[in-house]
């Protein structure tokens, strides 16, 4: 199953993406992780994203097409995937498209989890991550059993830099102008599935399991 995870940041895509990937068994593939991860470890892609990352916009379309186009070449990503945080902009949707032209297969869906803009900064202003294995918590819809711990690992939890209100705006106006014309983009390739993410996080995972079943 080869899928697209579409959101504004906040919607609930790396919390719907933990429940899809465990139960269809594809490798979870987020751009936002894969840069947080190249920050932390001080690499050369960490250095350049970061100066984007910490103003809340977008890191360019040639770095970023770069690292998707590899990660799919890899063996765990031939069978199906998860897209998540990518395509952002109808030229990486393009983009993708020729990618995965090039391995010979295309998309089977997009998943959109639609959130009202004005729920999104009270969910990233309280969300709380593990830094061991990324689970996402949030302080009021989500909490942790144990206050500021990982239910899995027991890691302390952290919030994001770019999860502060300043930069929160600023990431969501970016993406909300990227948004539309992406959206009308995969309506025209008939792949798009819109999904009402205001519900409790199970209610809107039934939802889109019940999209993923018909796969
Ligand atoms: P969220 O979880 O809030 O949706 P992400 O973790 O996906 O955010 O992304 C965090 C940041 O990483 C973005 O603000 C942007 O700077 C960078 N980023 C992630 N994916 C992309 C992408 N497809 N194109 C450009 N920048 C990206
Ligand atoms: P994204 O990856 O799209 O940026 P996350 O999955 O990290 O979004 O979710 C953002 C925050 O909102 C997290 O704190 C998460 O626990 C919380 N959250 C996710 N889904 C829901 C939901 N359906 N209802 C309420 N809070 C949610």
């Amino acid at each position: 199953m080869k899928l697209v995870l579409m959101g504004l940041p906040g919607a609930g895509k790396g919390t719907q993406a933990e429940k899809i990937v465990e139960k269809y068994h594809i490798p979870h593939i987020s751009t936002g992780d894969m840069f947080r991860q190249a920050m932390k470890d001080e690499t050369e892609l960490g250095l350049e994203a970061k100066s984007y990352m910490d103003k809340g916009d977008l890191v360019p379309d040639e770095v970023t097409n770069g690292i998707v186009r590899e990660r799919l070449a890899q063996d765990d990503a031939k069978n199906g995937f998860l897209l998540d945080g990518f395509p952002r902009t109808v030229a990486q949707a393009e983009e993708l498209e020729r990618i995965l032209s090039d391995f010979g297969t295309e998309l089977d869906a997009v998943i959109n989890i639609d959130v009202p803009k004005e729920s999104l900064m009270k969910r990233l202003t309280g969300r709380w991550i593990c830094p061991t294995c990324g689970r996402t918590y949030h302080e009021l819809y989500n909490p942790p059993k144990v206050a500021g711990k990982c239910d899995v690992d027991g890691s302390e939890l952290y919030q994001r830099e770019d999860d502060k209100k300043e930069t929160v705006e600023n990431r969501l106006n970016v993406n909300l102008k990227q948004t539309k014309p992406l959206l009308d983009f995969y309506t025209k390739t008939g792949k798009l599935h819109s999904i009402n993410g205001e519900q409790e996080i199970n209610k809107v995972f039934l939802d889109v399991d019940q999209i993923l079943a018909s796969f």
